[in-house]
């Protein structure tokens, strides 16, 4: 008898997915509209976790791919959004028009669904010009003008909320909610524990998330890859990028990029205090960056170097020195 032949690379790797649940990858979408989203189907239709942003092509993609598991948008019941960022619900706009699905939200996610414009607090829009940022001359940045472009932003009711920390029915499948915040203060992961399936939204992925002090801080996003870390997982999900058998090293991969930028922090500080501006500066050379999400990300860094005594962060009066304290670096 001819030996099976084996399934490799990302064909083994889709096919660890259980029966009823399939990855949407929108390999033509580039990042931040690159989100992924799963579809579970169950005897009533379709369930999606993210729809995706909110350009059109992006969304014809979605539906394509419905199309392709012979499903149309008016199959899909219920909607769970992982976190209320536009590249994950965007298509809401559209989505909306055609049918009216439950939609399960975290709590604290809930009323930026809602009111996207509470987005800017949670980005911590405002903090750069605190410190002296504002190389565009913005009055007042703005995270939906930002994100208009690129994956402009929805709005959408929550239906449901998602019991953080509890289980989420969908289909035949119980997935057990982690949340993880620090990219978002309600974003939720899920794991699937008969096939060890974990989704972990954009707390690991391709790319290292940003993350801001009024969304969970780096302490909040290191605890949340505990948590995630702790799991018995057989393989992982991203957001953004390809299903990994590696779990243990995708997350361990993320906790070391994010200490490797508080290591270079530390660098920086070696030879004396350095401003603030000047800090992200160095450590964002890109300008962009430095403005958003950079110094946002810098913030977060330093709250957590402070609250371990490693580092000091002086006032305005004195132009927002920081410093490393002796012996740390
Ligand atoms: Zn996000
Ligand atoms: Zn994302």
């Amino acid at each position: 008898m001819p030996a099976m032949a084996r399934p490799h690379g990302l064909e083994y790797h889709r096919s660890m997915l259980p029966d009823g649940i399939y990855l949407h990858r929108d390999e033509e979408a580039i990042w931040p509209a690159s989100a992924n989203a799963l579809l579970v189907r169950d005897p009533d239709g379709a369930v999606l976790v993210d729809v995706g942003c909110g350009k059109e092509e992006v969304y014809l993609r979605l539906k394509d791919f419905l199309a392709s598991h012979g499903l149309e948008i008016g199959d899909v019941h219920t909607v769970v959004l992982t976190h209320a960022h536009p590249d994950h619900m965007g298509a809401m706009r559209y989505l909306l028009e055609e049918t009216r699905p439950r939609v399960l939200l975290h709590p604290v996610e809930a009323p930026l669904a809602a009111e996207p414009s509470r987005l800017n607090h949670t980005f911590d829009m405002a903090l750069p010009l605190r410190y002296g940022i504002n190389p565009f001359n913005l009055e007042k940045p703005d995270i939906l003008e930002y994100f208009s472009n690129l994956c402009p932003m929805a709005s959408a009711d929550a239906t449901h909320i998602i019991e953080p920390d509890g289980e989420l029915e969908l289909g035949r499948f119980r997935f057990k909610v982690v949340v993880t915040p620090g990219h978002a203060n309600g974003l939720v992961s899920l794991f699937e524990p008969e096939s060890g399936m974990l989704f972990t939204a954009d707390a690991v992925g391709d790319v290292v998330a940003w993350y801001s002090p009024s969304s969970g801080g780096l302490t909040g996003f290191l605890e949340g890859l505990d948590r995630l870390a702790g799991l018995p997982a057989a393989f992982l999900v991203p957001s953004h990028g390809e299903i990994s058998g590696s779990p243990s090293r995708e997350i361990a991969r993320t906790r070391e990029r994010l200490l490797r930028r508080e290591k270079k922090i530390l660098g920086e500080l070696a030879a004396g205090p350095v401003s603030f501006q000047e800090l992200a500066s160095r450590v964002f050379r890109n300008p962009m960056i430095a403005f958003f999400p950079g110094p946002q990300i810098l913030r977060c860094h330093l709250d957590k170097l402070e609250a371990e005594g490693r580092v000091r962060c002086r006032g305005e009066e004195e132009g927002w020195l920081v410093e490393a304290l002796q012996g740390v670096v």
